[in-house]
């Protein structure tokens, strides 16, 4: 495995790579959620390029930039135990040299959800994400569900852009208790770990009232906000339940879904979310 951390390097090495090239984008920290990523690019690509790059752009200035997890030396054993062939580790100059002045903007998809509780976050990530498609070149590009608007807002600017990558979008990881794994988690008290399990279940109740029948979508984020401020540390920042591709909110659901919530713990945010069907 190399670790290349300019890019000239990396559009040297990705000149020279086999194809097809899988990217699997991360922020570090990682853990069996990126891992599962990695693995499929593995199994899916000839050559698997991980980038890990905790992105100023997509932080809010109230936001955990500088606290966020780091531990590159462990994300690079993990990854080299995946059998990555490159890791593309550049630092913030790199990405985003002196007089840097080009920010993507994706409409529609990036308003609602997170787009409005994090202002600027979305044009961040659309930002960074052309930048590592520009520079590394990727045949096939892994995102985790995990981030659902995320996978809703890379799939437009790539179609709107012809960026010409296959996104592949891989599902969730949780841990035993059905929380969704996240670099965040650690910031949880461990009365708030006991907590956060309530997600999953809010979100698995509103899959159980589906499979019954139920189309009502305001009945359902009732529901969900009824489970989760059930358990005291939890603050709902959101519940939605959303059109799958232009995540506009639905009055009845009859066609793909995303139900999707934010809940805040301490000062902890955590996001989780599910398909329907
Ligand atoms: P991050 O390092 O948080 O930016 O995440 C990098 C990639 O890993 C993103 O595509 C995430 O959606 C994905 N990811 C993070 N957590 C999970 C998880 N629990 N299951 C599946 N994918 C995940």
């Amino acid at each position: 495995m190399i670790v290349l951390t300019t890019v000239a390097d990396m559009v040297k090495a990705r000149d020279l790579a086999v194809r097809p090239l899988g990217l699997v984008p991360t922020m570090g920290y990682l853990h069996e959620g990126h891992l599962t990523l990695a693995r499929q690019a593995r199994q899916e690509t000839r050559t698997v390029v991980a980038s890990i790059f905790v992105n100023p752009t997509q932080f809010g200035p109230a936001e955990d930039f500088a606290s966020y997890p780091r531990d590159m030396e462990r994300d690079l054993t993990m990854l080299r135990s995946e059998g990555v062939d490159i890791v593309f580790a550049p630092t913030v100059d790199e990405m985003y040299p002196k007089g840097y002045s080009t920010y993507v903007d994706v409409e529609g998809v990036t308003k609602p959800l997170e787009g409005a509780r994090r202002p600027g976050h979305f044009q961040g990530v659309a930002t960074v994400v052309a930048k590592l498609f520009t520079i590394v070149r990727p045949d096939r590009s892994y995102f985790g569900q995990k981030d659902g608007q995320q996978v809703a807002v890379v799939k437009r600017m790539t179609l709107d852009l012809n960026l010409g990558t296959e996104i592949i979008v891989v599902r969730t990881v949780r841990e035993p208790d059905g929380l969704a794994m996240s670099s965040r988690n650690v910031y949880l008290t461990p009365a708030e770990r006991r907590a956060a399990p309530v997600l999953y279940l809010a979100l698995c109740r509103v899959r159980e009232l589906w499979q019954q029948g139920q189309r009502d979508a305001e009945a359902m984020r009732q529901e969900m906000v009824r489970l989760i401020t059930s358990e005291p540390l939890a603050q709902v920042d959101y519940v939605s339940i959303a059109a799958a591709t232009t995540l506009e909110e639905l009055a009845q659901v009859n066609g793909p879904a995303m139900v999707s919530l934010a809940v805040r713990f301490g000062r902890t945010h955590l996001i989780d979310n599910i398909s329907l069907p």
